[in-house]
C-alpha cells in the first residue's frame, strides 16, 4: 500500500496528522489557559509573577504549534496574480503599530517598476511578518526597519533591513535549522518556515549581517513568474 501512495498523498497524509495532532494540543491547553484565569481572579496579587511565566509559555507553545502546522502543511500553495506592494501595504498599519509600541520607524522603500508576481499572499503576508518580527526584535528603540522592492537582473527582490544587533559567523550557519533560537519567548521555526515558503515560490533567501551593524534578508523571487513575462511567454 506503501508504494501506491504517491508523494503528494504522503504529504496530505503528514499534513491531515499534524492538523489532529495540534487539534489534540490545542484543547487542554485552552483548559489550561482558562483555569490560570480562573486562578488568577480568586487569588490576585500573590501569584501574578507565575502566572505571568506561564502565561507567556503557553504563547510560546502557541507559536510553536501553529509554526510546525504551517510547515507541515505544505502543500502545493496556490498562487495568483498579486503585488508584494499590496500585501506590504496591508500589513504596514499592523507593523507600525508594532513599530510604535517599540520606538522604532518604519521605512518603504517600494520601485515602482516591480511588476505583480505569482504569488499565495498568505504564504507572503506571514514570511514578511516573521522577518520583520526577527528585525524588530533585533533593535532596541529607535531602531528603523526598512522593507525595500527593487528589480535585479534575474530576480524581484523584497529586502527586509533592520539596524539591530547583527547576526554572528556561527548563528548565520545555523539560521535555518528548527528550533535554532536566541530568544527565551523564541520557538526557531520563523525562519525555517520562511525558508519553506521562499522555496515554494522558487525564489532565494539570503542574509547579510554585522555583528553591531544590522542584518538585511533578502528574498529573490525569479522573475520567470512575473505575470506580464508569464503571459507573453505562454
Ligand atoms: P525565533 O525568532 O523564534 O528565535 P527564528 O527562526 O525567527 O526563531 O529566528 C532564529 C534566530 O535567528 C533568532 O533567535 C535570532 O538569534 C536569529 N535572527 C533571526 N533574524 C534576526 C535578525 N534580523 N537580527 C538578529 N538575529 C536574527
Ligand atoms: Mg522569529
Amino acid at each position: 500500500l506503501r508504494s501506491e501512495l504517491g508523494n503528494v498523498d504522503r504529504l496530505s497524509l503528514v499534513g491531515q496528522m499534524a492538523a489532529s495532532i495540534t487539534h489534540e494540543i490545542r484543547n487542554p491547553m485552552a483548559v489550561v489557559h482558562g483555569f490560570m484565569q480562573l486562578m488568577r481572579e480568586k487569588s490576585p496579587g500573590s501569584l501574578d509573577h507565575y502566572y505571568r511565566i506561564v502565561m507567556e509559555e503557553l504563547d510560546r507553545v502557541n507559536s510553536i504549534i501553529n509554526n510546525f502546522l504551517s510547515l507541515a502543511q505544505n502543500r502545493v500553495s496556490e498562487m495568483e496574480d498579486c503585488h508584494l506592494h499590496t500585501i506590504i501595504n496591508e500589513l504596514n498599519p499592523l507593523l507600525s503599530a508594532d513599530a510604535n509600541l517599540r520606538g522604532h520607524t518604519i521605512v518603504l522603500d517600494l520601485d515602482e517598476n516591480v511588476p505583480e508576481l505569482r504569488l499565495n499572499a498568505k504564504e507572503i503576508k506571514q514570511l514578511i511578518l516573521n522577518l520583520a518580527r526577527n528585525g524588530m526584535e533585533a533593535m532596541d528603540d529607535k531602531g528603523q526597519l526598512t522593507l525595500q522592492t527593487k528589480m535585479s537582473l534575474n530576480s524581484v527582490d523584497l529586502i527586509i533591513k533592520d539596524s539591530g544587533s547583527g547576526i554572528s559567523q556561527n548563528e548565520i550557519d545555523q539560521l535555518f535549522v528548527p528550533f535554532f533560537t536566541t530568544k527565551e519567548q523564541g520557538t526557531g521555526l520563523g525562519l525555517v518556515l520562511c525558508l519553506s515558503i521562499v522555496e515554494r515560490h522558487k525564489g532565494k533567501i539570503t542574509v547579510d549581517s554585522k555583528v553591531g551593524g544590522g542584518t538585511m534578508f533578502t528574498v529573490g523571487f525569479p522573475r520567470g513568474i512575473s505575470v506580464i513575462e508569464h503571459i507573453s511567454g505562454a
